[in-house]
């Protein structure tokens, strides 16, 4: 049977990055298993390509019908092959706030304050801005300043600035209020995902194997410890050992999922599905978070704006020939150019609400296509109440997990989301935005808190950032350690989304990619006791 030293589960954010740095230095046998390809595409590697991302690289989920959303199905798009949701996401870099962290610490997260976690966020990155007391320029994640952005995202940040909304240069430094352009996740125009930074350049080292389109099916456990995998390729099971341990990084929805199939999670559950129980945990797929968003859209009578016109498409398939070329202009688009951070409630401790800008008319995620130019406005509550789960639909490892966000569950997000939205419409109703001459696609009166609530019920949805699914904390309950150990287990960490207890104020892929540099640093710690 092929041994390894480290079996690292899922070649996503967090994953690329733990495997990557236990075998850059070449004294460790680390194998990444992913269960996509390689995703060494143009349509991954060109940002403006982002609506045009191959099928097979989403899995394209669902939620089951949303209470809160009036009985809608949600769409819960997460990435697959190399890279994982780095490689299909939007590319904003952001970190969340300083608040975050530090709850998470206070709250039992011991060692995750803020000052402890900024060191692993410099060490990721290498910002084109240089580094400074918040940045770092020497890690393999590029972030960059947009090549280009639409005059309209320009006039965004104007029009916030107009009602007295402060401007920020940088919403990961010192202060995170504020509106502003994004930097992104690129490298000279093209997408810099977390496989592109940790697992490319050392692809072809001989201590790292790396299997694509390889499932795991399960973990093998072996008196109370975690001894290797279960994996599925081209319809031939294997066993593979990991003579030193096994980390868990399959995503906020595939973690818990793979910690099922194990035997690990609500005892009555997995026997439901005819699952040996190893593990009795009750938090294993509870405690899901993510950021329930309200997109306002409206068409505009100028067409700079990015939209499916016979001018539109032109101008995109000019811009293809650039960028094939030189690495610039419109293709190098994030779509959701601009956006801010502020407060809507007068108790809230940090920013509680975020907004991202896009050039043009989203509807359905993009998925609705429509001809006409315009501007999209997401607004996103940044911490809410509601708490969602994921669970098994069937024993089938192939199958898609059952996951239930539980949206507006809690009437306290519907008040920051009424809010959040608010504020979207008068952002464009100043003069910077009223200059392209823009049309509410979905007008309603925001006076009445009746009807707007029905508008956000009948239309809002995921803005991609499910967490928490695998709790980290101090107390009993809790999945995984401060250290990021499966409780109850050894040999078995678990890095990703999954394991934050709270989710964080803004973005969650650099957090992620954190995560997965200080899981390395766990496990390389444990190697020294
Ligand atoms: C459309 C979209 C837009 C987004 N935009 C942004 C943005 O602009 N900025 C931002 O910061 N965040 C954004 N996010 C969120 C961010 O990308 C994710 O939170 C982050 O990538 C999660 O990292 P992860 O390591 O937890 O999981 P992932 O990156 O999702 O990685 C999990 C990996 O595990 C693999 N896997 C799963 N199950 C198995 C199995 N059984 N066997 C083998 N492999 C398996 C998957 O294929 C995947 O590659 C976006 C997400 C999406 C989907």
């Amino acid at each position: 049977m092929e041994s390894f030293d480290y079996i690292v589960i899922g070649g996503g954010s967090a994953g690329s990055a733990v495997a990557g740095r236990l075998a850059v230095d070449g004294t460790r046998r680390v194998c990444l298993l992913e269960a996509g390809g390689t995703n060494d595409n143009v349509w991954i590697k060109t940002p403006g390509f982002m609506p045009f991302i191959p099928e097979k690289s989403n899995y394209k989920y669902e939620t089951v019908p949303q209470k809160g959303l009036n009985g809608r199905t949600g769409y819960q798009p997460r990435g697959r092959g190399l890279g994982g949701s780095s490689a299909i996401n939007a590319m904003v870099y952001i970190r969340g706030n300083r608040w975050d962290y530090d709850n998470w610490a206070a709250e039992g997260a011991t060692g995750w304050a803020y000052d402890d976690v900024l060191p692993y966020f410099k060490r990721a990155e290498a910002n084109e801005r240089g580094g400074d007391d918040f940045h770092g320029a020497g890690g393999p994640l590029f972030v960059e300043d947009q090549k280009h952005a639409n005059p309209a995202s320009h006039a965004f940040v104007d029009a916030a600035a107009a009602l007295q909304l402060r401007t920020n240069p940088d919403f990961n430094g010192e202060r995170q209020e504020g509106f502003g352009l994004y930097q992104v996740t690129q490298r000279k125009g093209e997408r810099w995902s977390a496989a592109r930074a940790y697992v490319e350049p050392i692809r072809d080292a001989g201590n790292f194997a790396v299997r694509t389109d390889t499932l795991v099916e399960k973990l093998l456990i072996e008196g109370g410890r975690v001894t290797g995998v279960q994996v599925r390729r081209g319809g031939v099971v294997q066993s593979l050992l990991a003579r030193r341990g096994v980390i868990l990084s399959a995503g906020a929805f595939n973690s818990p999922q793979i910690l099922m199939l194990s035997g690990i999670g609500p005892a009555a559950h997995l026997k439901a599905h005819g699952i040996e129980v190893v593990l009795d945990r009750a938090g294993v797929g509870g405690n899901l978070q993510d950021h329930i968003d309200y997109v306002s859209g409206w068409e505009t009578e100028s067409n700079v704006l990015i939209g499916g016109t016979l001018k539109g498409t032109l101008r995109m398939a000019a811009a293809m020939v650039e960028h094939r070329l030189k690495r610039t202009g419109v293709m190098t688009t994030c779509y959701a150019e601009a956006g801010g951070f502020w407060t809507v409630m007068p108790d809230s401790p940090a920013p509680d609400v975020q907004w991202h800008f896009v050039p043009a008319v989203l509807e359905d995620h993009g998925r609705e296509k429509v001809k006409a130019h315009g501007f999209s406005l997401h607004a996103c509550v940044l911490r809410p109440e509601s708490r969602g789960t994921v669970r098994l639909g069937s024993a089938d490892p192939a199958a898609a997990p059952v996951i239930d966000p539980n949206f507006l569950d809690d009437e306290r997000d519907m008040a920051v989301m009424r809010a959040g939205v608010r504020l979207s419409h008068r952002i464009a109703e100043a003069p910077p935005m009223q200059a392209f001459g823009p049309r509410d696609r979905h007008p309603v009166d925001l006076h009445d808190d009746a009807a707007l609530d029905e508008l956000i019920r009948n239309r809002a949805d995921t803005v991609y950032h499910p967490v928490g699914t695998c709790r980290m904390g101090s107390d009993a309950d809790a999945v995984v350690d401060p250290t990021l150990r499966l409780n109850g287990l050894d040999g078995l960490w678990v890095a990703d989304a999954s394991v934050m207890p709270k989710i964080v104020s803004g973005n969650t892929n650099a957090p992620s990619i954190m995560i997965g540099e200080r899981c390395a640093d766990f496990v390389m710690q444990a190697e020294r006791v």
